[in-house]
């Protein structure tokens, strides 16, 4: 077995707080979305420290939001690792409760149902966070990303199921209520005001990503360093495990009749990054001969048309989430200029049918053997493979 050294972590004296066992909570829709994205992790052993205290790999999983949650941690305290994990999904449910559209008891959905205000409303942090990236990310990427999009998205959901495309008054009734500029948020005075009446907030392009975040800081706090964080396709990355240059991260090509499907794209990212995919890989829609999306372009009402894969690597998990579903939507132009005004961001736009791809801004990428950041026909172990010091060679 190879052998790692790891200076000791610095534990926080701080014992979790309301520790309890994953709840086996439903998935928070009646027709189980729950749905493997289209990224596969690369697997790690047990990591072994000669002669000091060894490194345990803790791994975790949870369902919430629609999605599997998995939680991967290198550390030297087993406990403590797997007591602060289970403390991490009670903060994923409760971020569930605060943003998700699918529940009719959230947080969210009573605000909309109560719309429109005459006064502003007190929200929790957690909306209040999510909502104020949602809009920061509508208005860089003039309406491609749009929180308000919720009628037009029940409205597609529905013409999916019916196997049809939308009529032009039902995406014209769909969209009461749309539009930002009927939202007041006031950050100070933690409040949320919706002025239209029949606004449908959809966060299902964001509040995943704000979770994966959320729960990353909690865990770096209790002195977890090395640690990766996934909710089904929305991943955060610490320190990559002791002795390695990065996280090897393998995408799948989402198209099982796609010559390339089974051999990902892998790239090595050094750590402490977002990472999110938006996808159809498993949410699309045939109609008429054409393949529609989940994600829909606010302008036309429609589903996007794909087969589509987009990876955003970003510097905080909401940001990174939101801007994969935004790119979604826009032309490669326009999503390079969207990029330019989130430093730090880069995406890296696949074709599913052929696995060919582009890279848009500066991917923080460590270089393969070859000078090629991203490289083809690998499985997904290929990390675990490397001998010490050469990830990626
Ligand atoms: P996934 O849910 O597969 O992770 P995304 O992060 O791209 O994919 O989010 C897709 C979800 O975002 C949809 O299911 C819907 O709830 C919402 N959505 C769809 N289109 C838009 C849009 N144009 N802007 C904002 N949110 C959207
Ligand atoms: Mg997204």
């Amino acid at each position: 077995m190879m052998s790692y050294f790891l200076p000791p972590v610095q534990m926080s004296p701080i014992a979790p707080q309301g520790i309890s066992a994953p709840q086996a909570i439903s998935v928070d829709t009646p027709r189980n979305r729950v749905r493997s994205a289209p990224l596969l992790l690369s697997a790690f052993l047990l990591l072994m420290c000669g002669c000091q205290s060894p490194l345990h790999r803790v791994h975790l999983d949870h369902p919430s939001m629609g999605t599997r949650f998995q939680i991967t941690v290198f550390h030297s305290d087993r406990d403590h690792a797997q007591a602060w994990v289970r403390t991490a999904w009670n903060r994923v449910d409760q971020i569930d409760q605060a943003c998700s559209d699918w529940k009719e008891s959230s947080e969210l959905r009573q605000l909309c149902r109560s719309a429109p205000h005459l006064k502003p409303v007190v929200v929790s942090t957690d909306l209040l966070q999510v909502m104020k990236k949602a809009l920061e990310i509508a208005r860089a990427s003039e309406g491609a990303f749009d929180p308000t999009v919720g009628g037009l998205v029940r409205l597609w959901r529905r013409c999916h199921r019916a196997g049809r495309l939308p009529r032009d008054h039902e995406v014209e009734k769909a969209r009461k209520g749309m539009g930002i500029d009927g939202i007041i948020i006031d950050e100070a005075a933690s409040t949320i005001q919706l002025l239209r009446e029949g606004v449908a907030i959809d966060l299902g392009g964001i509040a995943k990503g704000h979770a994966v975040q959320e729960v990353f800081q909690l865990l770096e706090q209790q002195g977890i360093r090395h640690l990766i964080i996934d909710g089904g396709g929305d991943l955060v990355l610490g320190d990559p495990p002791p002795g390695r240059r990065g996280w090897r991260i393998a995408i799948g090509t989402s198209n099982p009749q796609a010559p390339s499907n089974g051999t990902p794209l892998k790239l090595l990212i050094p750590g402490r990054a977002a990472v999110a995919t938006s996808g159809d890989a498993s949410r699309f829609t045939e109609i008429e001969g054409r393949r529609y999306s989940h994600i829909v372009d606010p302008s036309s009402g429609l589903g996007i048309e794909g087969p589509h894969q987009v990876t955003v690597i970003s510097t905080d998990g909401a940001i990174a989430d939101a801007l994969a579903t935004a790119i979604s939507v826009l032309e490669p132009q326009a999503a390079s200029d969207l990029l330019q005004r989130f430093p730090g961001s880069a995406a890296l736009l696949v074709d599913p049918r052929d696995g060919s791809h582009q890279v848009l801004g500066e991917m923080p990428l460590a270089p393969n053997s070859d000078g090629s950041v991203v490289e083809k026909g690998a499985s997904a172990l290929y990390y675990e493979k490397c001998p010490p010091g050469s990830v990626g060679q």
